[in-house]
């Protein structure tokens, strides 16, 4: 019972002090006490598996981590002004990971505090660069809440206003979703990239060619939808052919989640530009990052300096490349491999037997299971997957819902998850579609 109360009261506190900004999941979300792992612990001492954390990729509370920040908050955190070696420790990690992937392409990293200061800052370093204003961006995409990455996050979902307040130099295509955008064949790549060649020519003829094409490597927001066979790549080609520059947006997709490949531009043979990683980069620790290339970020500094007091700071430097090596030590990107291959062999297994599933998207720990009520006509399965979160829920299971149309279950754990957890996310997963079944 003490539990319960202090459950309510926390409920009421934070309605009361964030009013509607107060985000909340669940009709009576579980008040969290500890996270350990791929599990995070309520105030009633029940363990839930964590399915959608791709913020804590390397697990809750790792001690690695702990140790390394709390010796660093003992010796030394200050202003970023100052100069001290973990500054310089972390860019170079970075850039050494991009350079992996693109042998020589990557020279300089500027530390910031989240994904959408690293998309703000992309996005100007694109436009300073490139001497021009327009962007390119897919629809049904999340970058933000910045002013800049607000422009280009073009959700109706997220951002409802975006229609009549986006400005003028942001230029739509629509997501490259081969499962229910308007290509969905064989030729789709090719034909959502004449999409963005159409977009790019128009631009250059009315005189205002487009200075920068952004989306997420994997699209998060539409359910974690890999881009269909050369569209990236293509896209990349043409966007750089005609003087601009590609900025891949790795905020969730990047650091190895995917398993295939550390960054999801990689996977799909693609060079960026600039690349921005925030979310896994810090492990919940406010931290993100811009890597590109010197003359792109020459070009903003000859404009006006880049400053940012906390970002990049002795305990926010050594807290990223922490995590950066547990990653390799631990060999999480392999483990997302293996693991992720469990789930797709599981989620499809539950496809041949239930209906309800209409599409598996993604890949390692970055899946989406998309629901529909409808094969044939794709009609979204909404207030199933809302009712499934909920129910999942008894099952010490948190899952929620992704894409515009709120029918994804997402599937994006801290990488340390293992196999018996997606086998008991799909065993639960198994008698909670029977009873939607059930009940239709
Ligand atoms: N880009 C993508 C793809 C994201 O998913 C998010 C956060 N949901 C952001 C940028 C913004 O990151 P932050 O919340 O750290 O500002």
């Amino acid at each position: 019972p003490s539990a319960i109360a202090a459950t309510r009261r926390e409920r009421r506190r934070r309605d009361a002090a964030l009013g509607k900004a107060s985000e909340r999941y669940y009709l009576s979300p579980p008040l969290i006490v500890r996270g350990w792992g791929q599990y995070l612990i309520d105030a009633e001492a029940r363990p839930l598996l964590d399915l959608v954390n791709n913020v804590t990729a390397i697990g809750h509370s790792h001690p690695r981590l702990e140790r390394a920040a709390s010796a660093q908050m003992r010796l030394l955190n200050t202003n970023s002004r100052f100069l001290y070696g973990a500054y310089a420790d972390y860019a170079e990690a970075l850039v050494a990971r991009a350079n992996r992937a693109w042998p020589g392409e990557f020279d300089v990293a500027v530390p910031v505090n989240s994904g959408s200061e690293a998309v703000d800052l992309a996005l100007r370093m694109a436009q300073v660069f490139s001497g021009r204003r327009g962007v390119i961006v897919p629809r049904e995409a999340y970058h933000g809440w910045t002013f800049a990455s607000d422009a280009v996050s073009t959700s109706a979902f997220d951002n409802p206003s975006a229609a009549e307040n986006r400005p003028d130099w942001v230029h739509l295509v629509d997501a490259p979703n081969a499962y229910r955008g308007p290509f969905r064949g064989e030729d789709a790549g090719e034909q959502y990239l004449a999409q963005v060649r159409e977009q790019l020519d128009s631009l250059a003829a009315e005189g205002r060619p487009a200075g920068a094409f952004i989306c997420e490597s994997v699209l998060g927001n539409a359910g974690g939808v890999i881009p269909p066979e050369g569209y990236l790549a293509g896209v990349y080609e043409a966007v750089r052919a005609q003087g601009g520059v590609a900025i891949a947006d790795e905020v969730q997709v990047g650091l190895g989640r995917l398993g295939a490949a550390y960054w999801g531009a990689a996977m799909q043979d693609a060079r960026p530009d600039i690349i921005c990683v925030a979310k896994a980069a810090g492990n919940a620790f406010p931290i993100g990052a811009v890597i590109t290339r010197r003359e792109i970020l020459d070009a903003l500094a000859d404009e006006g300096m880049f400053f940012s007091s906390a970002a990049g700071t002795p305990l926010s430097s050594v807290v990223g490349r922490t995590v950066l090596d547990v990653i390799e030590d631990e060999r999480l990107q392999a483990r997302a491999a293996r693991v992720g291959a469990r789930f797709s062999a599981r989620m499809s297994e539950l496809a041949q037997r239930h209906e309800w599933i209409g599409a598996v998207h993604g890949i390692g720990l970055y899946q989406g299971v998309e629901l529909v009520r409808d094969r044939e006509t794709l009609e979204p399965a909404t207030e199933e997957v809302a009712l499934l979160c909920e129910r999942m829920l008894p099952h010490g299971m948190i899952v929620q819902p992704a894409s515009e149309r709120q029918n994804v279950l997402k599937f994006k754990p801290p990488m340390v998850i293992d196999e018996a957890d997606v086998d008991a996310f799909a065993d639960a997963l198994d008698v909670e579609l029977a009873r939607l079944t059930a009940e239709r």
